[in-house]
């Protein structure tokens, strides 16, 4: 098993773990880029999002609402914060395991970089 991000899922790889459950792991991001940024991966590996499925688009609903759970208990929600998927090259999608970004904690611009 050859990815990083199931390596953490598996729990082969220490990760700062925020939750987890049957379908879903969340871990801090090694390379904060706000105060709050925490990665919320499906278990099952989806390269990118040019390679979803749509029997797969439950899966990214769970994302979602894990992450809008998390942006409550990290004490973002009324704040504000960013949900990012990044997908491919040009987004920069640097880990090829679907990954939803949860960004918050600071003020953030728009467009972004
Ligand atoms: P992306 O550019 O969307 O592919 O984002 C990949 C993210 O994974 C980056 O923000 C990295 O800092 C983060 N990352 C890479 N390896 C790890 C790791 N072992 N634990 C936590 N975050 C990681």
């Amino acid at each position: 098993m050859a990815c990083i991000f199931c390596k953490i899922a598996a729990g082969e790889i220490i990760a700062n773990i925020v939750y987890q459950d049957g379908n879903v792991v969340a871990f801090r991001d090694t390379n904060p880029q706000a105060p709050v940024h925490i990665l919320v991966i499906p278990r099952e590996h989806i390269p990118s999002l040019t390679e979803l499925q749509p029997s797969q688009s439950p899966l990214m609903g769970e994302l979602v609402e894990t992450a809008v759970m998390l942006a409550e208990r990290e004490g973002v929600d009324q704040s504000g914060y960013r949900l990012v998927l990044n997908a491919g090259k040009d987004a920069g999608q640097a880990v090829e395991h679907i990954h939803l970004h949860l960004v918050g904690g600071r003020a953030m611009q728009w467009p972004p970089g």
